[in-house]
């Protein structure tokens, strides 16, 4: 997906520092934070949304957001993945926002 911007960050175009990285997931800071602790984390390979990733991919995806959870000693954080126009979805490269460092709460908006 060229003109993609995920795509772009994850291929290292855009010199975005990784705060995790393996083979297939990347991780970097939001940049509009929405908490002390903003992440991203996002598979190299273009899906559209959620419902494309395969059951290997959605591990490594949360497995890669565990680790960094870890990393950055959260002792208590919230994943969100908006999917969909109307859930908040504005970036239609599959991303796991990993957010911390405050109190959230619920239901959310
Ligand atoms: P969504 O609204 O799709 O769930 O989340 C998209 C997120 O990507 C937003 O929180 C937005 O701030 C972030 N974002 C959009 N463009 C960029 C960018 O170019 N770089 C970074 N680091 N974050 C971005
Ligand atoms: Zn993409």
């Amino acid at each position: 997906m060229d003109d993609c911007i995920f795509c772009k960050i994850a291929r290292g175009e855009m010199g975005t520092d990784f705060l995790y990285e393996d083979a297939d997931v990347v991780a970097f800071a939001d940049i509009d934070p929405q908490a002390p602790v903003h992440v991203l984390i996002v598979p190299r390979s273009h899906k559209r949304d959620i419902t494309e990733v395969s059951p290997e991919l959605l591990e490594k995806l949360f497995h890669a957001g565990n680790i960094l959870a870890g990393k950055l000693e959260l002792d208590h954080f919230r994943y969100v993945v908006n999917t969909g126009k109307d859930a908040g979805q504005t970036v239609f490269h599959v991303h796991i926002h990993l957010l911390g460092g405050r109190t959230f709460q619920w239901p959310p908006g």
